[in-house]
């Protein structure tokens, strides 16, 4: 039986253990153990198989454990301590179920059988038998039958079922002897002897024993000669043999006492307490461990669980608050929709409004020019009818009056239509020192009224053309002198221009006009660039004036990339100034100065046809240009117009532009079809939507503006007949 298991024993470790045996490894310390028992020292063998089982432990190696646990239950059932040896079997098995059915497994649960047949509780033992038979039936493990067999006898034997437990061990009586058997035989023959014995068959018991004892001499089993001893020592007192019976009993009482030498060399008493305490103290340290590596782990647990928490908690907000922004952006974007299109109608009707404005405006001065051009052409005609002294101061207080409404609409005019973005720059090649010379020439008689110095500082480096618009640069600076002449007597009034950058393609200019006048209050220096903004109310009474010209200037400055400067000083004298860019001209052009064309003998006999559906206006121009001996025939239409032109030969036509039916534009365009040589000039009150360049690309000549001037009006006439 010993044999058997020192097989299973070796066939366990070589299936479980390590393959290396380092030094401080499972292996290395179970194999130490394995030998401690050969010397029959078992406490080392314990303490060595008890480091085996830590170092499975640390490693985590559940196989090595199993099998430690193993050995050292194994260790304890040699030494029948079989409460712990069921205890570390029980370990054993434990582990063992983790992992397939093995060898070990049968073991463990075989060696609890016998623990437990120790123990004489012989239902348990049966069940564990059983167990582990059918594991080795499984693995195909030879040679257990009769190992079974016997167990199953001796419980049957235990359980007092004597004749049954007889033929259980006859059975592996009958089985011919093999060295593996040896053991498991001698104890059959040992417990048929027993059995016989207290059937009181003795003969039939010595008949066993004796077979028993023969065959143990082959084996070192020691207990199990002590047991055959006893028996045969017992049987032969029954048969009243005393010589024998005492000569049993003494070998028996030898061979225990020896084996009591040989167990006390094992394991001393003292030996096991120590042990076992050692054992608790590592249990206690390893529980202690677990239990704060289980704390640490719990810990580390619950600070994952509290991160994800936090973590999820956070999610959550951040998706609510994306969430809650989504819809109160949502929200913020219809309600900006909704402003949006608000603001565009209130836009729409901001700029209709100002449209309304401006349309209104032109509408109003324009209508207003009709009238007034029968007022100053009427009262020309009257001064011109050599009035009488009396006559004659009623008559320049209308003109004065006319005149000034004149200039008043011009004005409003001219704000409305850079107000409204109707005005275009011109680019232009000029020549600036002729054109300041040319203003100059125009201005004299007016710098003569106040007996002013009027002088002309022009930078000799200034380029001699340039490109830009002549027109407004001319409307600008004859509107500052206009005003330094007027707010200035007996004194200076300097209007210089100087080169202030030069590059290769263009200059910047720099313009002041000077005086040495009245001045503007500080106060005031700011505001009279407003528009009906005089300096004060005694000023408009003693130099008159709208209160416009200023806010034109700064507003053309403005379009043409300057910025109006004024410096002033009441009481002696202004400077406004201002800084303009051109493009330099390589071209040069030639200036037209107003020459002054006498008209007079000029005008005399020409045909005119003048084209105006007003009856006033009518009368007036018939008489001013009867006044010049003119031939004039009027007639009321652009159609009728047409029908003259191509049927009779005129020396000019005066075409109004807004005729009824089709206007004078449009007719223009049409005589212009079979009449390029006829002059036609345009008479206009012109509006928000017209412009010179616009009435010439119909085929006119020049412009005449409502209402007219009569100097400028039989001028134009006479340069185009
Ligand atoms: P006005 O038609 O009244 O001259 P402006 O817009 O041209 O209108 O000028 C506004 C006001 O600025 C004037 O009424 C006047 O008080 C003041 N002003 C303009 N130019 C001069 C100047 N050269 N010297 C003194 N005051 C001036």
């Amino acid at each position: 039986m010993k044999l058997l298991f020192v097989y299973i024993l070796f066939l366990s470790t070589l299936l479980y253990s390590q393959p290396n045996e380092d030094a401080d490894s499972t292996a290395y310390y179970s194999s130490l153990s394995h030998s401690y028992v050969q010397n029959n020292n078992y406490k080392e063998a314990l303490s060595n198989t008890q480091k085996a089982i830590q170092y499975a432990i640390k490693n985590n190696n559940i196989k090595d454990q199993a099998v430690e646990n193993y050995n050292l239950g194994k260790l304890y059932y040699d030494l029948r301590k079989y409460n712990d040896a069921i205890e570390y079997f029980i370990k054993s098995s434990s582990l063992i179920a983790m992992q397939q059915p093995a060898v070990i497994q049968a073991d463990t649960y075989y060696n609890l059988g016998l623990c437990y047949m120790a123990k004489e509780n012989f239902d348990r033992a049966a069940m564990y038998f059983q167990k582990s038979k059918s594991i080795y039936k499984l693995l195909k493990i030879p040679d257990t039958t009769e190992l079974f067999e016997l167990q199953k006898g001796l419980i049957y034997k235990g359980q007092n079922k004597l004749d049954l437990a007889l033929t259980v061990f006859k059975t592996i009586i009958a089985i011919p002897t093999t060295p593996a058997l040896t053991d498991t035989k001698t104890e059959a023959l040992y417990q048929t002897g027993s059995i016989e014995a207290l059937k009181n068959r003795n003969n039939l018991a010595l008949n066993y024993l004796d077979k028993a004892l023969e065959l143990n001499s082959k084996s070192e089993n020691l207990e199990q000669k002590a047991s055959i001893l006893l028996a045969l020592s017992t049987v032969h007192e029954k048969m009243l043999d005393k010589n024998n019976a005492y000569s049993y009993l003494k070998q028996h009482l030898n061979l225990k006492e020896r084996l009591a030498i040989i167990n006390n060399e094992r394991l001393g008493i003292d030996d096991y307490t120590k042990f076992k305490e050692s054992e608790r103290l590592k249990e206690i340290v390893r529980t202690n461990n677990e239990t704060k590596e289980q704390e640490r782990v719990s810990k580390f647990s619950k600070l994952i669980s509290i991160l994800a928490i936090a973590l999820i908690s956070i999610l959550s907000l951040l998706s609510l608050s994306l969430y809650k922004n989504n819809i109160i952006r949502n929200q913020s974007n219809l309600l900006l929709k909704e402003k949006n299109k608000e603001l565009e109608v209130a836009k729409d009707k901001a700029e209709k409004a100002s449209k309304a404005r401006s349309e209104f405006l032109s509408t109003v001065s324009h209508e207003l020019r009709t009238p007034l051009n029968a007022i100053n052409g009427i009262t020309h005609l009257l001064l011109e009818e050599n009035p009488k002294k009396t006559q004659m101061d009623y008559l320049s207080s209308l003109k004065f009056s006319g005149d000034y409404l004149t200039k008043f609409i011009n004005e409003i005019l001219e704000i409305n239509k850079i107000e409204s973005h109707s005005v275009e720059i011109e680019h232009i090649t000029f020549n600036l020192k002729q054109l300041l010379v040319g203003i100059q020439n125009s201005l004299k008689e007016l710098a003569l009224v106040n007996n002013n110095n009027f002088r002309l500082d022009v930078d000799a480096a200034i380029p001699d053309y340039l490109i830009g618009d002549p027109t407004k640069l001319s409307q600008i600076i004859l509107n500052l002198i206009n005003n330094a002449l007027k707010f200035t007597k007996n004194g200076d009034v300097t209007v210089t221009a100087n080169l202030h950058v030069l590059e290769d393609t263009a200059a910047t200019l720099y313009f002041e006009i000077r005086d040495t006048g009245i001045g503007i209050p500080e106060d005031k220096l700011t505001s009279v660039f407003d528009s009906f903004s005089q300096g004060s109310i005694e000023v408009n009474r003693k130099y008159g004036g709208t209160g416009l010209g200023l806010t034109i200037v700064k507003k053309l400055i403005k379009i043409l990339g300057g910025r109006i400067e004024l410096t002033s000083i009441v009481g002696q004298g202004s400077s406004f100034s201002f800084k303009l860019g051109f493009k330099i001209s390589e071209l040069p052009v030639e200036f037209k100065t107003a020459k002054k064309i006498d008209y007079d003998s000029k005008l005399v006999n020409k045909k005119i046809l003048l084209v105006e559906d007003n009856k006033i206006n009518q009368m007036i121009t018939k008489k001013m240009l009867h006044n010049k001996q003119i031939i004039c025939e009027v007639i009321d239409n652009g159609e009728d117009a047409i029908d003259l032109v191509r049927k009779n030969k005129f020396d000019l036509v005066l075409m109004d532009v807004h005729l009824p039916g089709i206007n004078g534009t449009i007719a223009t365009e049409l005589i212009r079809t079979f009449d390029a040589a006829t002059p036609i000039i345009a008479l206009t009150a012109i509006s928000l939507h017209e412009n010179r360049d616009m009435l010439l690309s119909f085929g006119m000549n020049d412009v005449i503006t409502k209402p007219f001037i009569p100097e400028e009006f039989y001028t134009t006439i006479a340069e185009y007949i």
